[in-house]
């Protein structure tokens, strides 16, 4: 009887959402409209159900109301390693970039809910990717330090692939955020944010109240090291298993088991020593 009741509302669901215009895999384009950019969002994944179920019920509708061309990539760490979410990240762009053409990407931790409508998840220009979480409940919405790039990020496609995307060896949380940033300047991009007294409650965002992770213990020593790494750890040096893509109704799922990356950090760290 209870799954019975269970098929029957998944369907009125995905009725209901294909009518809304959504697509397989968590796609959406307005329909009324021809929108000027698609949008990849990749979110970093491992363990936080709920915060997903959350999260899509919450960006879909938000995305949609500002008519952007988009679709939502859920990059899943399978194995049991320390969680990476640079790599995640990389991952994500790549992969998505397999499913269509895509002008840029939107980096977001799922435990992160834009409060304002007119909080843009639209491209960014290229040359000036923009940081926009930074103003968060949780630290009463006082801005984050201007170095910080972490939470929620946007950058042209062609930016992301400029810096080589973020380093790979950050396993455990910690530091894959400052890196990323380094390399941006290391680039000569400019880093926009909406930060002027007219636009602070604009860019606000809710988190998730959540365990603090563990941090990784050889965070400093890796961030230290980085640049020399800049060139040949990111994107062009991606290792990973694919185990699944599924195109569920709210969101493409991507199950990767990245063991293979962990050999390749642990020769990096010898050569450095
Ligand atoms: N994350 C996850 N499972 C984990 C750890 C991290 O899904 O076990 C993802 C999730 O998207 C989360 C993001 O990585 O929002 C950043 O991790 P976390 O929230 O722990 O970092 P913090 O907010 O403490 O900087
Ligand atoms: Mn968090």
């Amino acid at each position: 009887m209870a799954s019975a009741s269970r098929q029957e509302s998944e369907e009125t669901f995905n009725s209901r959402m294909s009518t809304a215009g959504l697509k397989f895999g968590g796609r959406f384009k307005p329909s009324d409209c021809k929108a000027r950019n698609k949008v990849a969002i990749v979110v970093p994944y491992r363990d936080r159900k709920f915060h997903l179920k959350i999260f899509l019920r919450y960006i879909h509708p938000f995305l949609q109301r500002q008519q952007l061309e988009y679709a939502i990539v859920v990059v899943e760490q399978s194995d049991n390693l320390p969680f990476n979410r640079g790599l995640l990240m990389n991952i994500g762009f790549k992969e998505a970039q397999k499913q269509d053409r895509f002008q840029c990407f939107i980096f977001h931790d799922v435990d992160l809910l834009p409060e304002n409508d007119g909080n843009t998840y639209a491209c960014p220009e290229v040359g000036k990717p923009r940081q926009m979480a930074f103003s968060i409940d949780i630290y009463d919405y006082k801005p984050t330090p201007i170095d910080h790039f972490g939470g929620v990020s946007a950058f042209s496609t062609f930016d992301f692939r400029r810096v080589n995307g973020f380093s790979n060896v950050f396993f455990g949380w910690g530091s894959e955020d400052d890196d990323l940033y380094r390399r941006l300047l290391h680039h000569n991009l400019t880093v926009t944010r909406m930060h002027n007294l007219n636009t602070s409650t604009i860019v606000r965002y809710r988190m998730f109240d959540h365990q603090v992770a563990e941090p990784n213990p050889d965070r400093m020593r890796l961030f230290d090291q980085g640049t020399r790494r800049l060139e040949f750890d990111g994107l062009v040096d991606l290792r990973y298993r694919r185990l699944s893509v599924k195109f569920k109704p709210l969101y493409t799922h991507i199950i990767v088991d990245v063991q293979p990356q962990i050999h390749k950090t642990q020769s990096y760290q010898t050569k450095n020593e």
